[in-house]
């Protein structure tokens, strides 16, 4: 065994993660009186949810007439009927709530003149079971995620949570008896590791963006949490599923968000025309993130981009005068002058689709609670594992999640793994021993890559990786694309093992900080290269050009895939809920997904 010596902590649940989803869960474990640890390897604030642009989503009707049940309808719409209607349900209610909760702690909203919270249209949200638009999100200007992060913060604070700032969690303490049972963490600014013991360890690390060339995510985003699930041996959900948002800005990949969209914006291509009112007469601009990243990807495709390659298009906000960019979109103007030098009030912001969000990630309850399951089999609880926010599948997004979603998804289902915990544990309980050989595992490992002596850099590996997904995991795919992908990925895969960390040092190591988070992305991005070749139908973000439509009758159901090996994956199946949470809801059937 490696020769580490552990720092003990005990603590009733341990939260990994600060963003918006690790901060809600937080602060409900420690008003409930749970003694409750946070670790985290950035600073809260400086967690990815800073970046959250445009809003969070809830039926509050302040700008006209909405009603839950219409964001559920068009929640489950926009995943294409993979999203499990229970959870939806779910979601779709307590929004309301959640968001005056939010205003509560002390979120600056943007007002309405009559001081209420302001609400912009967003895609995808409809009235009337698809028939009108919604004025649905709420939105702090376009800093809605930074507001709320702030907020969040303040409140653990408040309620005596303690904190563990850079440190990086290396993987879950799983008992041989399937338990998990605790993490074990690296401190980056003293070099010292943890051992810290929990009845719940709630997983709250973010998306794996970062698996891709050109993403819209910070650097961070590197599924820390996916790859310790998949080395506890458990599965990841719907994979496939990866959204590419419209509007990043050419070369760079910032976000322009969709309330831009939603403010008035529209795109046009090489000949001037609003293109997507032939793809989507009804939405135009507004249809779900899916459907205008494949039309931009079509215009291009077809000769008609923009630019001396024609190989992007444009994104007007100019018409919209100064005075509303200004107040509504201030954040906006200045990323499009620093990324692609242009005055947002005079003149187009060239754009492209770039990865955005993972739909994809650890599959869990309503309740956050982790599941496993085979096909036909009921779900399986992981005891002592839970999950929220972007690192989970809950799965409310399904093939393809609607704008203003994620934010909801956090403080949504960051509050009900706080209620479940209290629900099912007391707290101050004696912890239970653990065997040695999981802690000795981990070590081994975080020893080995310390050590790693072989001839690749980690950020060679990486961009291999990076380009592999980008060319062969991007917004259309064949079987012959996914074959080859899966090819080229599993070589870099497995060079892996030839990898060199050059600093041996255990403070502020960043080689092997980047190592171990080139590990995560690798088990993320071969999860989602197999789960994409197997899925032999397009639904949402998954379009196959071999398989143009969905096909409810063999594959209305989630993906899980496991990793077997360095390069080794295994798939299965878990059924969709088609139910809901009471029976005065009735189940939305599957339509055709037209915008
Ligand atoms: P994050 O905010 O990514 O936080 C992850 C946390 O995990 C961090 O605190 C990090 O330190 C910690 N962590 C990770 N790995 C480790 C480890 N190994 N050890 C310790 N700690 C670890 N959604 C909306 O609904 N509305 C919007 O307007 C919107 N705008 C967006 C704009 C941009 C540019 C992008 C990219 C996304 C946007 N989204 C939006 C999506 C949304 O912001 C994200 O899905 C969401 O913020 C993810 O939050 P999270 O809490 O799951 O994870």
């Amino acid at each position: 065994m490696a020769a580490y010596e552990l720092i003990h902590h005990e603590y009733d649940v341990v939260v990994v993660g600060a963003g918006g989803a690790g901060l809600r869960a937080t602060v409900g474990l420690a008003e409930a009186g749970f003694k409750t640890a946070n670790i985290t390897k950035v600073f809260p604030t400086r967690s990815h949810t800073v970046a959250a642009q445009g809003g969070i989503s809830a039926a509050l009707a302040n700008m006209g007439e909405d009603d839950w049940r219409w964001h559920m309808y068009d929640t489950i719409k926009g995943s294409d009927w993979l999203g499990d209607q229970d959870a939806v349900q779910y979601m779709c209610r307590e929004a309301i709530p959640a968001v005056v909760e939010l205003e509560h702690w002390g979120v600056p909203f943007s007002r309405t003149e009559e001081g209420k919270i302001y609400q912009r249209p967003f895609g995808g949200m409809t009235t009337h079971y698809g028939e009108g638009t919604a004025q649905r999100t709420c939105a702090a200007a376009d800093r809605t995620g930074h507001a709320m992060l702030h907020a969040m913060y303040q409140q653990s604070l408040k309620c005596r949570a303690q904190f563990y700032v850079e440190f990086f969690a290396l993987d879950l303490i799983m008992d041989d008896d399937g338990v998990c049972r605790g993490v074990i963490a690296w401190d980056l600014a003293n070099g010292t590791l943890h051992r810290f013991r929990a009845h719940r360890v709630i997983l709250a690390t973010g998306g794996y963006g970062r698996a891709y060339f050109s993403a819209t995510s910070a650097h961070t985003c590197t599924g820390d949490g996916n790859g310790m699930v998949l080395r506890a041996g458990l599965p990841m959900q719907d994979m496939e599923f990866v959204q590419f948002h419209p509007t990043g800005i050419y070369g760079a990949g910032c976000l322009i968000t969709e309330g831009a969209r939603g403010e008035g914006g529209y795109l046009t291509n090489s000949e001037g025309e609003r293109f997507m009112e032939r793809y989507a007469p009804s939405r135009k601009d507004l249809a779900s993130r899916d459907v205008v990243s494949r039309s931009m990807t079509i215009e291009i495709r077809e000769g008609r981009g923009v630019g001396p390659n024609k190989d992007h298009i444009f994104l007007h906000l100019e018409h919209l005068g100064p005075e509303v960019l200004h107040e509504r979109l201030p954040g906006i103007t200045e990323t499009a002058s620093i990324f692609s030098g242009v005055d947002a009030t005079k003149a187009p912001i060239p754009v492209l689709p770039t990865v955005h969000y993972n739909m994809g990630g650890i599959p869990t309850l309503y309740t956050g609670e982790v599941v496993t399951s085979a096909d036909g089999d009921e779900d399986k609880v992981v005891p002592g594992l839970m999950a929220a926010g972007e690192a989970a599948c809950v799965s409310v997004h399904g093939a393809n999640r609607l704008g203003s979603n994620s934010l909801l998804d956090l403080v949504v289902f960051g509050r009900s793994v706080a209620l479940r915990c209290a629900e099912t544990m007391k707290p101050n309980q004696a912890h239970k021993p653990i065997s040695s050989t999981c802690e000795e595992r981990i070590l081994d490992r975080f020893d080995r890559l310390r050590n790693a002596s072989g001839s690749r850099t980690t950020a060679d590996v990486r961009a291999e990786m990076q380009k592999v997904m980008q060319d062969h995991a991007a917004v259309f795919r064949t079987g012959e694309s996914l074959d080859e992908g899966m090819k080229k990925l599993n070589k870099t895969a497995a060079s892996f093992n030839d990898i060199a960390v050059s600093d041996r040092s255990l403070i502020w190591n960043s080689d092997l900080v980047e190592t171990l988070e080139l590990d995560n992305l690798l088990g993320c991005a071969l999860t989602t290269m197999a789960s994409a070749q197997n899925r032999k139908e397009s639904r949402g973000a998954h379009a196959r050009e071999d398989f143009p439509d969905r096909d409810d009758d063999h594959w209305m159901k989630h993906s899980l895939c496991w990793r077997t090996g360095d390069t080794e994956t295994k798939i299965d199946y878990r059924s969709v809920h088609m139910y809901t949470i009471d029976d005065e809801i009735d189940v939305i059937a599957p339509q055709k997904r037209v915008y």
